[in-house]
């Protein structure tokens, strides 16, 4: 690690200020940038810690019915928090990597480094969340450029993310086994304008909408409805742990899984949270905290 300077401003405004320094780079829970540090594959002259702002941290519902979370909110708050008023974007938030993880990094942290794997980048777009900076607005579709890659400028920081609340949802994450990062993860929206199906983990340009599926879920909101489709492996990543047909093969598997999630936790049982994992298992936790599972074939 190279030597830094380290700030811990209490206002947005004063954060800005510090970033406006040469070389400074924003920190928010260091869970991607402390070990590029480590490794010296960055040298930043300030790290300015988003940790000690106050209008930065936090979950609250807008008079307009949007959820508003701040962009310092750490996951496991963002897990605890929206649990009533969005149960889909909680249950994804609660399988992010581990405690440590999800008690440190943020929500602005994940979007900021736009990891082609990571779960929130799906949630975000999926939901068609809006991302406030400190000078705009922006769509998810502005805001995703690619891997690793986004729309923020040099010194710009994510303040707030603001999400409409969907009719139903689910996020349905195949996980890398060692990191809990996406193989692929589906992020299933149903709103009454439409169906919109975001997809991390799988493509070598990030997080994308599988428009085919929308167009099909919006027509008939059933896994069967994905049972036609296919979609092809020729951007799909490739590596050790899985080849682009694979992963191709993935995005149908945890589609269906994502839809199936979605109808059964708008009611049939009551359902609070989702998720599912490999090997064709889903579970559940219920009203009252009682956990169910079953195979899914
Ligand atoms: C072992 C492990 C497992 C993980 N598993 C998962 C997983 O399953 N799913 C998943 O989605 N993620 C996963 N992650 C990623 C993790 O959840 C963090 O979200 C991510 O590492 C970055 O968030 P952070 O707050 O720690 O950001 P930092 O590491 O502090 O910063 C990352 C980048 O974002 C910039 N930045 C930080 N905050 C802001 C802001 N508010 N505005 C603008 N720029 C900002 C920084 O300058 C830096 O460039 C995992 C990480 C680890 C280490």
């Amino acid at each position: 690690m190279y030597n830094f300077e380290f700030e811990k401003p209490k206002t947005i405004t004063d954060a800005v200020t510090a970033l406006a320094v040469e070389e400074a780079q924003a920190l928010g829970g260091g869970q991607t940038l402390i070990p590029t540090l480590k490794q010296r594959l960055a040298k930043p002259s300030t790290l300015v810690s988003l940790t000690g702002i106050a209008e930065m941290q936090g979950v609250y519902m807008a008079d307009d019915g949007v959820l508003c979370i701040g962009g310092a909110t750490t996951h496991a708050t963002v897990a605890a928090d929206v649990t009533a008023t969005y149960p889909a974007l909680a249950d994804m938030a609660n399988h992010i990597g581990d405690p440590a993880v999800r008690n440190r990094g943020t929500i602005g942290g994940s979007l900021a480094n736009n990891d082609p794997a990571a779960c929130y980048p799906a949630a975000v777009l999926g939901s068609d969340a809006q991302i406030i900076t400190t000078a705009r607005t922006l769509s998810a579709a502005a805001f995703f450029q690619g891997l690793f890659t986004t729309a923020l400028e040099e010194g710009e920081l994510i303040t707030q993310v603001r999400f409409p609340i969907p009719e139903r949802a689910a996020y349905a994450k195949f996980a890398q086994p060692a990191s809990r990062f996406a193989m692929v993860g589906v992020f299933v929206a149903r709103f009454a304008t439409g169906v919109r199906v975001a997809i991390t983990g799988a493509s070598e340009t990030g997080v994308f909408r599988w428009e085919q599926a929308e167009t099909a879920l919006t027509e008939a909101f059933s896994p069967a409805a994905i049972e036609p489709l296919s979609i092809a492996a020729d951007n799909m990543l490739s590596d050790m742990h899985s080849s682009a047909a694979y992963r191709a093969h993935l995005v149908k598997v945890m589609t269906a899984r994502a839809v199936e999630a979605a109808c059964w936790a708008a009611g049939h049982l009551g359902a609070q949270h989702w998720g599912s994992a490999g090997g064709g298992l889903c579970f559940a936790r219920m009203r009252g905290g009682a956990k169910r599972a079953w195979s899914v074939p």
